[in-house]
């Protein structure tokens, strides 16, 4: 496996495989690597020539009181995952490489970002969105694997990709669990033994919506309301959004009444935790926007 560090180094060996007719597969990711990021690493792997995974662990999309210092970076074992699958290049650009003195450009898709993790986290998704597209001009991937567990990340870079013709595939891949339902993330490490315990409290509460649907309840108050309850058992789960959505355009919905989208998030001691679910409603028509 080549570990690549300057985004020159990267572009250069991106195109000469191109040249050669080679197909590019691509996961961007900020390391810290767990089963989730294996199984888009998996599917690159089988769809692909070549692979490429970055480990970048990119400032612009934290904020000031965020865990951009402390955000876990254990890169011999993030390696040694990429080697074992069969991983190309591990791309690790460092920030002043990726943003040098004078850089101003701004990649912003508002309508997606306006709402659920871009309220409460207002210039996350400006950074995502300037990242990937950087990284993608770089890696110059055909097929690009982000994760469902972060829904409205994955809606925001398909619609950037189409309204910016980038010519990349992208495909989403479903969010793996731990064995209790609680998704995999980076961040898992930092909750207590206790936090831990009640941390499958938010995929309680989604599945318990999406049985609800299912079941026929169409009225999204009232299922919101059920979910909530679910997570509140716990006094010390704070519920920072639950919501019944359209899947494509993440606005809420009053009415459910074929798809919908499931978007959780909660804050535990400093720790925020997000999830979402996706329901089909068998022989359902389209639903109401709030
Ligand atoms: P991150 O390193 O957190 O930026 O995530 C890199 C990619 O892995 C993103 O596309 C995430 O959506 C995806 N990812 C993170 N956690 C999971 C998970 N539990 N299951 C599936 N994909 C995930």
């Amino acid at each position: 496996m080549k570990i690549i560090r300057t985004p020159r180094s990267m572009a250069a060996w991106s195109e000469r495989l191109r040249r050669e007719g080679v197909t590019i597969g691509f996961v961007p990711t900020m390391g810290a690597l767990h089963d989730g990021h294996r199984s888009l690493i998996r599917a690159a792997r089988l769809r692909c020539d070549a692979l490429v995974v970055s480990i970048f662990v990119n400032p612009t999309q934290f904020s000031q009181t965020e865990d951009l210092s402390t955000y876990p970076r254990p890169i011999a074992r993030d390696r040694a995952l990429c080697r074992e699958e069969g991983v190309d290049v591990c791309f690790e650009p460092t920030a002043p490489a990726m943003y040098p003195e004078g850089f101003e450009t701004t990649v912003t898709v508002p309508a997606l970002a306006r709402r659920w993790e871009g309220e409460a986290r207002p210039h996350h998704f400006a950074g995502v969105a300037t990242v990937v597209t950087k990284l993608f001009g770089m890696v110059q991937p055909h097929l690009a694997l982000f994760g469902q567990k972060d829904y409205q990340q994955a809606a925001l870079i398909r619609q950037l990709v189409s309204d910016l013709n980038l010519g990349v595939a992208i495909r989403v891949l479903p969010t793996v669990r731990e064995r209790d339902g609680l998704a995999m993330s980076s961040r898992n490490v930092y909750l207590s033994p206790d936090e831990r315990r009640i941390a499958p409290l938010l995929f309680q509460a989604l599945r318990t919506g999406r049985l609800m649907i299912e079941g026929g309840m169409s009225d999204v108050a009232a299922i919101e309301r059920i979910m909530r309850q679910t997570i509140e058992q716990a006094p010390t789960i704070h519920v920072e959004h639950l919501a019944v959505c359209d899947p494509d355009s993440l606005e809420p919905l009053s009415v459910v009444a074929d798809r919908a989208v499931l978007l959780g998030a909660v804050r535990i001691g400093s720790i925020r935790l997000i999830d979402n679910l996706l329901v089909n409603v068998p022989g359902g028509k389209s639903g109401t926007t709030r």
